[in-house]
């Protein structure tokens, strides 16, 4: 495609974005005041699916794990948007300025649960289609718009079962969590790891014949608090570090416990895998009598299925001369004339699967601004999330053309 007609889109999307505004407003203030709690999405889903059905998506459908999904195209290059329709839960109601289920436009922006994470991010990629749809933009690309669930409590599980269960396999795949308008291409990765120790259980008035798995847990404990200036580093992410979180044991105060269980709260820098870290823990641990996992987490979809798997997150990063990146570039480029910051995430999203397990190209862009996320004055500013929007109509004709 010419420059001349780069611009000209551009012209295009512009209009189509303001003219589309007032729907996609519309939609994130009806998915901000549907609860939608991890495991219990199914009406923000089924609103969604509604949404997709009438910008024009040609196919729409629930998968396995519960995802709304729309599709447009029929290209041969599968791009995947991928935006959590799933919130953390709220803490205390009172702390909240609007309540958290009323969506109130204040100052410029949407204000009310979920609107920076991630439901600013399910209407930018909603309406980036509907963009898409509305100017007949065609190319050899297919693309995917879900409305991810499970994100809160197990990033990666659904996307996870969308491409290894229902076969849906992205050559790329963007996340429109919160980067307020620039690019992120990774994070660190995160796991829990649960260290025992086994002891003799004895009656309390006769510890002599019992042996303290606690008191066996006290050198294990001080092992691994003293891994931490050891562990792996990285020069984008710096250093991993963990922490012991939780402590447990048998509830019988008038005995001598018979075993004794700490969990670990590691964050890992990309490069690590289940192997390097178990290894490095045991290597610990099992001198001092203890063992080490990581455990499987129990995931239920909203849908009834089970997704169980192991409680571990790794982290990623995208080369920054990565295609996927410049195309990042060149749509910010074409839209607002300058070059976006890239930079990376400091929490866990969705592209731990798809980028630190699956290996698929993966990109960070969206409306919503960090210092909102999981915040009582959650908001997201409505005029960037029109514009990640176009971002979202531009960046396929974009890609398709590199
Ligand atoms: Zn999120």
């Amino acid at each position: 495609m010419e420059t001349n007609s780069i611009t000209e889109l551009v012209t295009q999307v512009e209009a189509a974005s303001h003219a589309l505004f007032d729907r996609q407003t519309q939609f994130l203030a009806d998915i901000i005041a549907i609860r939608s709690y991890t495991g219990q999405e199914t009406p923000a889903v089924h609103r969604t699916l509604k949404e997709l059905k009438a910008i024009g998506c040609e196919e729409t459908w629930i998968d396995t794990a519960g995802n709304a999904l729309g599709k447009i195209g029929h290209g041969s290059k599968l791009i995947l948007y991928d935006a959590h329709l799933d919130t953390n839960e709220v803490a205390d109601e009172n702390e909240w300025p609007h309540p958290p289920l009323q969506p109130t436009i204040e100052n410029g922006a949407m204000w009310g649960l979920g609107a920076s994470d991630c439901k600013g991010g399910v209407a930018a990629i909603v309406y980036g289609a509907a963009i898409l749809k509305a100017l007949h933009l065609e190319g050899d690309f297919t693309l995917v718009v879900m409305g991810a669930t499970l994100e809160e409590d197990a990033e990666g599980f659904a996307l996870r079962s969308l491409i290894e269960r229902d076969g849906v396999h992205p050559d790329v795949v963007l996340l429109a969590e919160a980067t307020d308008l620039s690019l992120r291409r990774g994070q660190r990765g995160r796991c829990e790891i649960r260290v025992q120790t086994k002891g003799k259980a004895a009656h309390a008035s006769q510890p002599h014949l019992g042996e303290s798995a606690l008191l066996k847990m006290l050198p294990v404990m001080q092992a691994l608090e003293s891994m931490n200036p050891n562990l792996p580093e990285n020069p984008i992410f710096g250093k991993g570090n963990q922490v012991i979180s939780l402590i447990q044991g048998p509830h019988t105060p008038n005995s001598v416990p018979s075993w004794c269980e700490v969990t670990i709260d590691r964050r890992m820098v990309p490069g690590e895998t289940m192997g390097s870290i178990l290894n490095g823990i045991r290597a610990v641990v099992e001198p001092l009598g203890a063992t080490a996992l990581i455990p499987d987490q129990v995931v239920k979809t909203h849908t009834g299925q089970r997704l169980d798997g192991p409680s571990f997150y790794p982290g990623w990063l995208l080369e920054e001369n990565h295609p996927l990146i410049s195309t990042g570039f060149e749509t910010c480029q074409a839209l607002w004339g300058k070059a976006p910051k890239l930079d990376v995430w400091q929490f866990s999203t969705d592209g731990t699967y798809s980028a630190g397990v699956a290996g698929i190209p993966t990109l960070g862009f969206g409306p919503e601004e960090e210092k909102y996320v999981h915040a009582a004055n959650d908001q997201v500013n409505l005029e960037k999330l029109r514009k990640a929007a176009e971002f979202y109509a531009l960046f396929p004709v974009i890609f398709d053309r590199s």
